[in-house]
């Protein structure tokens, strides 16, 4: 009833501006037939879409696009098929998930026999690299999520081996790689990160957080053109799932010499909010290093005036930092990588700079450490228009989460990650209790406090699948492993708050929902065409379906084959 109203409305609005004028001119392509969401504030629907010099220039009903065809117009007959606005991802890692997937890509292997075997043979198959190298194990399926240097030479004994976790924040080495780097018993953990080690102290091949480093700075610089083409292979993914807006989620000199490549080149298929990676240890002494890259890198689609710092790590491997201790660590509440005084000093100097700070923080003491440092930064400069977001943010102590909207942070989620799957039961629930448990991914606390949000992957953690992190949003459920059990239900949300988190929510986050995440007239033509009506099927079918068409500025950036 209502969706018939507001088709009415937008016809009646699309022919009034048609007869207020001339006849327009004739546009180059027409979308009609389709079931269009439109996202707009009214979260009207229409039928049609024409798009102009690649602005979109009519939403309405069939009948009223018909001024804008002529014989140069070119009509794609849709037959229900849905269009959205081209999908936005809040925090994606396009040239490092890239890189990695082009490397030995682990990602989505079901079992240790698979990741061996898959280590076996990318061995086999490129004899001549001095390293193996890759990543996207699971961490679920080694016990404790602690594989060994011994399995690892099961597989490659003659060069060193350096394979990260799906999650970024655990790397697995063999003893090759160990030994190369003199990483021994005798060997202390840093700061902030840890050697596992065996019963006898014996580092047993997996480091975590900042121990990686001990063997990472022997790694084999990589060239330009391996960033440029892990870059190239993001923006494949990406653009085949609809995406065509990115914030890259932590950008060093040679992520940002990869983007202007490639936009260079006119191949920079997406539009780019790079937050510039801070080196948290250098504190406010990196902002002038920073403020060059801004200046040096802002060009063509890249967009430089962000900024991400690291807060804290991970908590299925208790480098979170949390207010209370991990069960069964008494003295364990993981590690902030800023003391507070440290971290409001360093958001103060980049706020004062007009930065975008974009911030990871996973446990309930550094998500209150950030809000702090964002409320120090804006007590000292005052107000403005900044857009400030937290990332991940997965666990809560709830007397924080009316701060999004009180202090006007944005709540960055990672929805496919807030259902009960091994991550949650195995990894993290255990080491939380069932009280703290409850507040892990509050969703649904966070939207029903007014507070802003968005969504992103994190690719390559999880997958880039927007359809993916609308459906766990949706449902609390796991897809990709069949039907679990529905988890923390009471913090799930409606299907038009889920798409609006990867369309206009998200592009208010990255500064550009004047132009895009919705379908209006005057935007850029940044569309997707989906080969089913998401409204009209179960919630648990939303990730079957398929992204046909993919409009980036009116130009397809993907087509289905077949389409
Ligand atoms: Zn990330």
């Amino acid at each position: 009833m209502a969706k018939r109203g507001l088709l009415v409305l937008a016809a009646w609005v699309g022919f009034v501006a048609w007869a207020a004028g001339a006849p327009p001119d004739p546009a180059d392509l027409v979308l009609r037939g389709a079931a269009v969401y439109t996202v707009d504030g009214a979260r009207s629907w229409a039928e049609a879409v024409a798009v102009s010099k690649g602005r979109i220039v009519f939403v309405g009903a069939n009948a009223s696009a018909s001024p804008w065809i002529s014989k140069s117009t070119k009509v794609l007959d849709l037959a229900g098929k849905m269009v959205l606005p081209a999908f936005h991802d809040a925090h994606v890692h396009p040239v490092s998930g890239g890189v990695e997937a082009l490397e030995c890509n682990l990602n989505g292997l079901p079992t240790q026999e698979a990741i061996l075997e898959k280590i076996k043979s990318y061995a086999a198959a490129h004899p001549q690299a001095k390293w193996i190298r890759g990543g996207g194990w699971d961490l679920t399926i080694f016990p404790d999520g602690n594989p060994s240097k011994a399995l690892l030479d099961s597989v490659v004994s003659d060069r060193p081996a350096y394979l990260s976790a799906s999650d970024g924040h655990s790397v697995w080495v063999n003893s090759k790689a160990l030994a190369l780097a003199k990483v021994t018993k005798a060997t202390a953990d840093p700061p902030y990160g840890r050697i596992e080690r065996d019963a006898s102290g014996v580092p047993s091949g997996t480091l975590r957080e900042d121990a990686a480093d001990l063997v990472a700075k022997y790694l084999p610089k990589r060239s330009a053109k391996e960033f440029a083409d892990g870059l190239a292979e993001g923006l494949r993914v990406a653009n085949s799932f609809g995406l065509t807006s990115l914030v890259e989620a932590s950008a060093s000199e040679e992520d940002l010499e990869a983007y202007a490549a490639l936009d260079a080149q006119g191949k920079l298929t997406a539009r780019v909010l790079a937050s510039l990676y801070v080196d948290t240890d250098k504190g406010v002494a990196e902002v002038p290093r920073l403020v060059a890259l801004r200046r040096k890198y802002a060009k063509g689609r890249v967009r430089t005036n962000s900024v991400k710092i690291f807060a804290d790590g991970v908590l299925e491997t208790r480098t979170a930092s949390v207010l209370e201790p991990y069960v069964g660590f008494p003295n364990d509440r993981g590690k902030p990588n800023l003391q507070p005084a440290a971290f409001q000093a360093l958001a103060t100097a980049l706020d004062k700079e007009g930065f975008q700070i974009h911030v990871h923080a996973i446990g309930d003491r550094a998500i209150r450490d950030t809000f702090d440092a964002l409320e120090a930064a804006r007590k000292a400069n005052g107000p403005r228009d900044s857009r400030h977001h937290i990332a991940h943010i997965e666990l809560f102590d709830p007397a924080d989460i009316p701060r999004f909207r009180r202090q006007g942070v944005i709540a960055n989620f990672q929805p496919l990650w807030a259902n009960g799957d091994k991550y949650i039961t195995e990894l993290t629930e255990p080491k939380l209790g069932p009280e703290r448990s409850r507040w892990l991914y509050p969703i649904g606390s966070v939207l029903a406090s007014g507070g802003e949000f968005a969504f992103g992957s994190d690719w390559s953690v999880s997958s880039m699948n927007p359809l993916e992190g609308m459906e766990v949003a949706v449902t609390r459920r796991e897809i990709s492993r069949g039907p679990g059990p529905v988890w923390l239900l009471e913090e799930r949300i409606t299907l038009p708050d889920a798409i609006s988190g990867y369309t206009i929510r998200a592009a208010y986050l990255d500064f550009s929902d004047k132009e895009t995440g919705s379908i209006e007239a005057g935007k850029l033509a940044d569309l997707v065409v989906l080969d089913r009506n998401l409204f009209e099927i179960p919630p648990s079918q939303i990730h079957d379906a398929k992204v046909l068409l993919t409009l980036l500025g009116g130009k397809e950036v993907y087509r289905a084959a077949g389409f």
